[in-house]
C-alpha cells in the first residue's frame, strides 16, 4: 500500500533539494505535482483540493527557519497535513456507562467485516475484557459458521441462531443477544451484520433496524482500502443510512494506492480506530495517524 505514493512524493521532495529559498513558482510547482501525485493515489478530490490549499497556504507563510531549508519544511508540512487527512490523534473506542458496550459492524460484502470481528474479539480479550460476538449476518450461507470458527480461534463465545430455526431474523437475534449478554456478564457485544456487494436499500435499511434494536456505542463502518474511488459513494451511503461513529480499514497489507485510506477520514468525519493488515486473527492494531503519515513519506 501506498509504494507509488510514497515514491511519488519523495521523487518531488528530491527536486528542492539544494534550493536556498522557495519562489512563488517552486511552490506552485511543487503543489500541483503533490496534488497529482495524490489524484494518481485514488484519492477522493474534495480530500486533495483542501490538502493541497493548506500546504500552499502554510509553505507561503512558513518562516525562514534557520533548522530547517526549504525540501524539509515542504516535508514537515506534508507530514503534518497527512496527520491531518489521517485524522489527527488516535481515538479510542468509546466504553457504554453500563455494561455491555455494543459495536456494530457495517460495511459491504467482502470489506472483511466477519473477519474483524473475530479480531476485534481477540484484541478486546486480550485487554482483559469479556467480549460475546453475534452473527447477525444471516444474509451470506456461510457467515454464521465463519464466525463460529473465528469466535473459536479466538476463544470468544458467539451468539447465534439456533440451527433449524428457519432463517432467522437478524434484527431479533440481535436485541437477544443484548440481553443473553446481560444475563451471562459479557461487558462488550459484537454484532457482525449483513453486507451486499453493492449498496442497497434493504441491507441498509436491516442495518438501520439492528441499530435501533441494539443502541451501538459504536457502529465501525468496514472498508475494504483497495476499493479505490468507489470508497466514497459507499462511505457516504452507510454514513446516511445508518449513521456511523469509526471506520476500521482492512486490507492494508495489498497493494492498491491507498486512496481509501486517506479519504475515508474526510467523507464520514469519523475517525479511523483500527488497520486490518492480513487474514490471521493478530493482523490488526490500533490505528495511528501520525505512523501511517510517516510510512507514506518514508
Ligand atoms: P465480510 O463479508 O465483510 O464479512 O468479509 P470477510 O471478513 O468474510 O472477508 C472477506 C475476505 O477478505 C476473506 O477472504 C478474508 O479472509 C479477507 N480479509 C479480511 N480482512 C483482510 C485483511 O486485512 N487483509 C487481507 N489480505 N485479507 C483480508
Amino acid at each position: 500500500m501506498f509504494d507509488t505514493l510514497s515514491d511519488r512524493l519523495s521523487g518531488i521532495f528530491t527536486k528542492l533539494r539544494g534550493k536556498g529559498r522557495l519562489t512563488e513558482a517552486d511552490i506552485d510547482a511543487t503543489a500541483r505535482e503533490i496534488r497529482l501525485a495524490l489524484l494518481e493515489a485514488d484519492v477522493a478530490l474534495p480530500v486533495v483540493r483542501s490538502f493541497v490549499a493548506a500546504l500552499k497556504e502554510r509553505a507561503r507563510g512558513a518562516e525562514v527557519s534557520q533548522a530547517l531549508n526549504p525540501a524539509q519544511q515542504i516535508i514537515k508540512i506534508v507530514h503534518e497535513e497527512l496527520i491531518n487527512v489521517l485524522g489527527g490523534e488516535a481515538r479510542r473506542l468509546q466504553f457504554a456507562k453500563q455494561p455491555p458496550t455494543v459495536i456494530m459492524l457495517a460495511g459491504l460484502q467482502g470489506s472483511g467485516k466477519t473477519t474483524l470481528a473475530g479480531k476485534l474479539a481477540k484484541w478486546l480479550k486480550g485487554q482483559g475484557h469479556q467480549p460475546m460476538l453475534v452473527a447477525a449476518d444471516l444474509q451470506r450461507p456461510n457467515a454464521v459458521n465463519q464466525l463460529q470458527v473465528l469466535g473459536g480461534r479466538a476463544g470468544v463465545e458467539v451468539f447465534a441462531p439456533e440451527p433449524g430455526n428457519g432463517v432467522g431474523d437478524p434484527v431479533a437475534v440481535a436485541k437477544e443477544s443484548i440481553e443473553y449478554a446481560r444475563r451471562h456478564m459479557r461487558d462488550i457485544v459484537i454484532v457482525d451484520t449483513a453486507g451486499r456487494l453493492g449498496i442497497d436499500q434493504e441491507m441498509m435499511a436491516q442495518a438501520a433496524s439492528i441499530r435501533d434494536a441494539v443502541t451501538p456505542d459504536e457502529v465501525i463502518f468496514v472498508i475494504d482500502a483497495m476499493v479505490g474511488q468507489d470508497a466514497v459513494a459507499t462511505a457516504e451511503a452507510f454514513r446516511d443510512g445508518v449513521g456511523i461513529t469509526g471506520v476500521v480499514l482492512s486490507k492494508l497489507d495489498g497493494d492498491a494506492r491507498g486512496g481509501a485510506a486517506l479519504s475515508v477520514r474526510h467523507v464520514t468525519g469519523q475517525p479511523i480506530l483500527f488497520a486490518s493488515t492480513g487474514e490471521k486473527l493478530e493482523d490488526f492494531d490500533v490505528f495511528h495517524p501520525d505512523r501511517m503519515a510517516s510510512r507514506i513519506l518514508g
